[in-house]
């Protein structure tokens, strides 16, 4: 039945808006230059366009992606001119740029078109899309997808916010084989500028507080997450956790049909757990898929992302075998969960890209053994009371680094033990020395990496390299 319904919907679900842009001679401004903005820098040049790239950054911080970019490209580095969003025909927004840029307000209230690199890159794109968003698990669902379609013959790629940004993938032809299943991971900023975007099959995770430096308010961030369900039509489908009050709200006003995930309830329609078996139920049918006891990832959070890549590769049409022998060999996302080394009895897991509250919580909450958690970097507005009760039940010591360290001692003041380490080595040297055997080691930073690395992949490679080190 679903890969029936899979077949027929194959061709009629191709973007419909893949006619592309008229860019030929138009002034085109990229704010952002990492790897989207190059990206998209990149094939707006050669869609014939005139483009101009302006980023915060100076040359000097920017040179290794200034090598990769065409000449006749300007550039406006080390800050931002309004001329230059005030007279474009277009602006182009990196991922990490909000719209909330005064330069960026400025230029709308001026009536100048703003898109997302995304949404740049969907105009040229003939296939399917699987857009995958939420404030946590979207990396590690997106990547799990990706295996899953791969491992089941379909011609498919993930791109976005996961690493190959999506204009990467658009060809002087136009796109890929007719029918490639774009399988894009999409933060909120990336939401926040999409126009015409539209997801065949729209995951939303879960949301919960992060950027609340960047967002005026819970309220906001959460309209910027809901946009995944924009312009989708009855022929699409939502995949939203049943189990997250706030994204489940937003079911209320998908026009998609709801195909929803839970690991705490039946449904009528959906993914979801029955006596410790993933099941897939659609219309009226039951279909299991495999034992829970065969997914790896650690934590109740990574069972939500295999029970929403399940639902999606469903709907999809891909068997029920192809879908388990995937998830069966899937052993996570490095810096997510990572366990680094067992030694001396004390198991040591890096999970540097726990950046919000909530992955910390559920990394914390991952383990049943007693814990001695490195914690701490730059805040993001983030109310680290809300880790009190747990702290105080599962943490032997907690050991702080960072700009934020201050504010989470003051917190989390009486919940455990709590020290102060110069830097990540001399935290790994502190935890080793405080743990005891069977305790788990665990890095769960709750803080982006800014204020000492250069971004959290770099501190979880700081992590790794200290506790490899460890020799007494
Ligand atoms: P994202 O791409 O949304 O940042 P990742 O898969 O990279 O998500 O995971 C980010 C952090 O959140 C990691 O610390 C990971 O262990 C944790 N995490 C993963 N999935 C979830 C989930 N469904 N709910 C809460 N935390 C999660």
């Amino acid at each position: 039945m679903i890969e029936s319904v899979t077949r027929e919907s194959n061709i009629e679900n191709q973007n419909q808006e893949a006619e592309g842009m008229q860019l030929q001679g138009k002034k085109v401004l990229v704010v952002g230059l990492a790897r989207s903005g190059l990206s998209a820098a990149a094939l707006l040049a050669r869609k014939g366009a005139r483009v101009t790239v302006t980023d915060l950054k100076s040359e000097a911080e920017l040179t290794g992606y200034l090598k990769r970019l065409n000449s006749a490209i300007e550039l406006r580095l080390g800050g931002h001119d309004t001329k230059d969003f005030l007279t474009s025909d277009l602006i182009v927004l990196s991922p990490g740029v909000p719209v909330s840029l005064p330069e960026i307000q400025q230029a709308l209230e001026n009536r100048v078109t703003v898109i997302s690199e995304i949404e740049l890159a969907y105009r040229f794109l003939r296939g399917r899309f699987v857009g995958v968003t939420g404030s946590n698990g979207k990396t590690t669902t997106t990547s799990l997808l990706g295996r899953i379609l791969k491992s089941a013959g379909l011609t498919s790629v993930v791109a976005g916010n996961i690493g190959e940004p999506l204009s990467g993938f658009v060809t002087d032809e136009g796109s890929g084989p007719e029918g490639t299943v774009y399988v894009v991971e999409l933060s909120s900023f990336q939401l926040e500028t999409i126009s015409r975007f539209r997801s065949e099959v729209a995951v939303l995770l879960n949301i919960t507080p992060d950027h609340m430096d960047r967002y005026s308010g819970f309220s906001a961030y959460t309209a910027a997450k809901k946009r995944i369900l924009l312009n989708q039509t009855a022929n699409d489908f939502a995949v939203i956790n049943r189990d997250d009050p706030t994204s489940w709200k937003l079911a209320v006003s998908a026009n998609a049909q709801l195909f929803p995930f839970s690991k705490s309830k039946r449904l009528e329609e959906g993914a979801f757990i029955e006596r410790g078996r993933i099941i897939v139920r659609r219309e009226g049918k039951n279909q299991e898929v495999m034992p829970v006891s065969s997914i790896s990832p650690k934590g109740e959070h990574n069972l939500e992302n295999v029970l929403a890549a399940v639902a999606v590769a469903s709907l999809l049409g891909v068997t029920r075998e192809q879908i388990s022998s995937a998830i069966s060999s899937f052993s996570g996302v490095e810096h997510r969960l990572e366990l680094v080394r067992r030694f001396r009895d004390i198991e040591y897991y890096n999970d540097s890209k726990a950046t919000n509250l909530d992955s910390a919580i559920k990394a914390l909450e991952a383990f049943d053994k007693k814990l001695v958690v490195i914690m701490g970097g730059l805040d993001k507005g983030a109310d680290f009371e809300k880790l009190r009760s747990l702290v105080s039940q599962r943490v032997r010591r907690l050991i702080l680094i960072g700009s934020a360290a201050e504010k989470i001692s003051a917190a989390l003041s009486g919940a455990a033990l709590i020290s102060h380490a110069e830097d990540l080595n001399q935290a790994v040297h502190l935890a080793a020395a405080s743990a005891k055997a069977n305790d788990v080691v665990l890095l769960a930073p709750a803080c982006a990496s800014f204020d000492m690395f250069e971004n959290y992949e770099h501190r979880g490679k700081v992590f790794k390299n200290s506790v490899m080190a460890l020799n007494y």
